[in-house]
């Protein structure tokens, strides 16, 4: 059931932050989208908790809504309860020499700046990735040889019933950009990764080089979440773009990047609706010249 204020009021026994009718294009990294209804911000377990039961209570099927790097909000907004796992969620710590627990709201470059600071080695891939460790695990995020289903031992996990469980690493089901919490009932609450002892300057380097490469080949000058496409066996998203003659296609304030095909950028004052349109433009066009149907990598909201 869709959300709508008359039904109840939310504040009644949950420790949240609440926002009402908030602007979707400031947590989004396309920076574009209407407003959400109703966003929640929970500052723990406990009042996580109490935000899921309180959904569960009025049949509402909360988003759920990490770094807003993969996703593409609709113009018209979400009329819906968004639960933000973000502050209140981003706890590192050590459990052992190479184990990390690390809560879902983190930010993945944060993370790889603890293991960093700990000279260990195995996250260097994803430095760079502007996501929390929650939407990282949910897409399996990975760059340069490495994805998270290397580094993960297992996670935990709360259902929109307020079940709590935990999965191992195969029970997760990671593959390429996918897992199974993909359109799932459960939200992601913290992970265990291990990593290796290694050299702090190696690790250092490593970052430091594989960020020097995310600069020079991606438009990060402009908002966009990263690659909109998977990768289609056998060939790269970019590369069928580029050969269809798509490089700098424009419609609206949305445009192919010239700089790397594989991205579709927010140039100038977007909506949600010119993405939306290039996409499927970009598609069609592939489909049709290629023979290759383009998957998207981004999440439409
Ligand atoms: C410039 C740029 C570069 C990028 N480069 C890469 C790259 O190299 N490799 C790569 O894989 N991706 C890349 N991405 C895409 C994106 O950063 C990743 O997919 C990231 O893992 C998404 O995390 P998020 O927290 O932003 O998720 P969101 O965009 O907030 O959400 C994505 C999905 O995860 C779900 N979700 C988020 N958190 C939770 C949770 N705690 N529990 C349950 N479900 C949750 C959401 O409901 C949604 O369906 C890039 C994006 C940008 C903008």
């Amino acid at each position: 059931m869709e959300y709508s204020e008359k039904m109840f009021d939310f504040r009644d026994g949950i420790n949240c932050e609440i926002k009402k009718d908030v602007p979707m294009k400031m947590y989004s990294s396309f920076k574009t989208g209407g407003n959400a209804s109703l966003m929640l911000s929970p500052k723990d377990e406990k009042s996580l908790f109490e935000a899921v039961k309180k959904c569960k209570e009025n049949n509402i099927r909360p988003f759920i809504l990490g770094n807003g790097s993969n996703i593409l909000v609709s113009d018209g907004g979400i009329d819906n309860v968004v639960i933000h796992i973000g502050k209140g969620f981003d706890e590192i710590s050590l459990i052992d020499d190479t184990t990390i627990r690390c809560y879902a709201g983190c930010s993945l470059m944060r993370l790889c700046r603890f293991a960093l600071e700990n000279s260990l080695s195995g996250l260097e891939f994803a430095y760079g990735i502007p996501g929390s460790v929650g939407g990282a695990i949910y897409m399996n995020a990975g760059a340069y040889g490495g994805e998270m289903k290397d580094v993960v031992v297992s996670c935990d996990y709360i259902t929109f019933d307020g079940d709590k469980g935990t999965y191992t690493k195969d029970e997760m089901q990671l593959s390429y950009r996918n897992s199974i919490f993909n359109n799932s009932d459960k939200i992601i609450v913290s992970v265990i990764l291990k990593l290796e002892k290694g050299s702090k300057t190696e690790i250092e380097n490593k970052m430091n080089e594989l960020m020097g490469k995310r600069k020079s080949k991606q438009p990060l000058e402009y908002p966009s979440a990263g690659s909109t496409f998977k990768r289609p066996e056998g060939h790269f998203a970019g590369q069928l773009i580029e050969e269809c003659g798509l490089r700098g296609k424009t419609i609206g304030g949305a445009q192919v990047s010239e700089k790397h095909c594989g991205f579709i950028i927010n140039k100038n004052n977007a909506s949600s609706d010119d993405i939306k349109d290039l996409i499927e433009f970009v598609r069609d066009e592939v489909l049709e010249q290629k023979g290759v149907y383009l998957e998207t990598e981004v999440k439409f909201i």
